[in-house]
């Protein structure tokens, strides 16, 4: 979705029908509150007023203006009221099952899936999310062939609920694709999820077949290793950088998988946005971040999570204290000026919670290794809008899109009131609620 075009299409559909009085249409809504994040600001006692998809006022209640006559309240006097969610890494096209196999099996049944199969499980998986309050969510691939498009327009028009999707389409990645076993019997995985590329040439081909599909965003895999390969494959530096400059002249960002120090290196080298995953993420790379402002998406959940999903339950604790280590180091490289956002890669359904419950606990991975609570705020709402090219996203400011939520009780004290969201607005659309009148 383009967002900017989208508004100014607005802007002049108001500008052309001014003199038909509208104004009296106007869905006005008031949201009390015990308190209010965003970015920096916090607010005891606030109230934000919204008119149809836009904040038009934000402060504390008793400074409040005169309000329109017909304005609808929604009374959350216990709640905490945050931008929208966003979770800058997500597959909702992909729904895997630990008693379906390993990773590869599932891989190669969200592979072959019907495209109608995979649009059902977009829908389901996009209510889940949106009632867990992400407002936005970019979709990185795994979706079949560029069916998270088909998903983002049912959203954009308001046939599924379902958070603002800024959709990758099919991911680039290296000759023989991104993950182990892809022989013969598994090409179907390439054929249907990816393009793949070994020149700068056919790199740029594939860059503007997604751009002619209508993406959002170009994924790419930089690196990948199979198990016994003595080193990963990595896309040529020259190979990137023609993605790069073909994503920006059609603007688009680029997202870059990036699992290795070696493919990091050259992923940021090459101008890319975003490395996703950065997993042999290193000190040593702060001052090459720095320069290119290359944002990091670490993309981990909690170790309850990960026992969970692996049937382990004994190995919590191990599990927590590996991604308080990972989650240590990131909150360093923030400290040092580094952009770090945080992204879920949630692929998994269990029975411990559904999508949105699993890709809130990128929260909790985060408060893992120390980070403060307002970083985490900011990681998960103003800080990933600027990843994703959002201005008018990610905070609660006057002028701004009305992608509200509530959760119950005060995050900066308890980090997983995050999953415990009571109250969500969409572009002025309320979407939960338990307490309006
Ligand atoms: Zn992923």
């Amino acid at each position: 979705m383009n967002l900017k075009n989208g508004l100014s299409a607005i802007f002049i559909f108001v500008t052309l029908n001014q003199s038909f009085s509208f104004a009296s249409s106007s869905n006005y809504q008031a949201i009390h509150a015990n308190l209010l994040i965003s970015g920096d600001l916090v607010i005891n006692k606030p109230l934000v007023i919204t008119k149809n998809s836009e904040i038009i006022w934000v402060g504390e209640e008793k400074k409040a203006p005169v309000l329109h006559k017909n304005t609808k309240h929604h009374f959350l006097d216990n709640s905490t009221i945050l931008p929208g969610l966003i979770d800058t890494h997500a597959h909702l096209l992909s729904e895997w099952k630990t008693s379906a196999g390993d990773i590869w099996e599932n891989l190669y049944i969200n592979s072959t899936q019907s495209e109608e199969r995979g649009l059902e499980i977009g829908k389901s998986l996009s209510k889940e999310m949106i009632y867990s309050g992400f407002t936005t969510a970019r979709v990185l691939g795994n979706s079949g062939n560029n069916v998270d498009l088909r998903l983002r327009k049912l959203i954009d028009t308001n046939q599924v609920d379902g958070p603002r999707l800024i959709a990758a389409g099919k991911a680039l990645c290296p000759p023989g694709g991104q993950f182990p076993r892809i022989t013969d019997e598994y090409s179907a995985v390439i054929k249907n999820d990816y393009y793949e590329v070994n020149s700068p040439e056919n790199a740029k081909q594939a860059v503007l077949e997604l751009v002619a599909s209508g993406v959002d965003v170009i994924k790419i895999i930089v690196d990948n290793k199979i198990e016994n390969e003595a080193s990963p494959r990595v896309l040529s530096l020259d190979t990137i950088k023609m993605i790069v400059s073909t994503a920006r002249e059609n603007n688009l960002k680029v997202a870059a998988h990036a699992e290795y120090e070696i493919g990091m290196r050259v992923a940021i080298e090459g101008g890319v946005d975003s490395i996703e995953h950065a997993n042999d993420y290193n000190e040593s790379m702060i001052p090459l971040l720095l320069e290119k402002k290359t944002y990091l998406v670490p993309t981990y959940s909690t170790g309850e999570f990960y026992a969970a999903r692996n049937g382990k339950p004994e190995k919590i604790p191990e599990y927590n204290e590996f991604v308080a280590k990972e989650m240590r180091m990131f909150n360093k490289a923030l400290k040092a000026g580094v952009n770090v956002v945080l992204g879920s890669d949630a692929m998994y359904s269990l029975k411990s919670g559904d999508r949105g419950d699993n890709s809130a606990l990128m929260f909790q991975a985060a408060a893992l290794g120390g980070i403060d609570p307002l970083d985490i705020i900011k990681m998960g709402t103003i800080h990933a809008a600027k990843l994703l090219g959002l201005p008018n996203v990610g905070s609660i400011n006057v002028g701004n899109i009305a992608d509200i939520i509530a959760v119950d009780g005060n995050p900066i004290e308890d980090i997983k009131v995050l999953s415990k969201v009571s109250f969500v607005m969409k572009e002025g659309r309320v979407i939960k609620s338990s307490k309006s009148k």
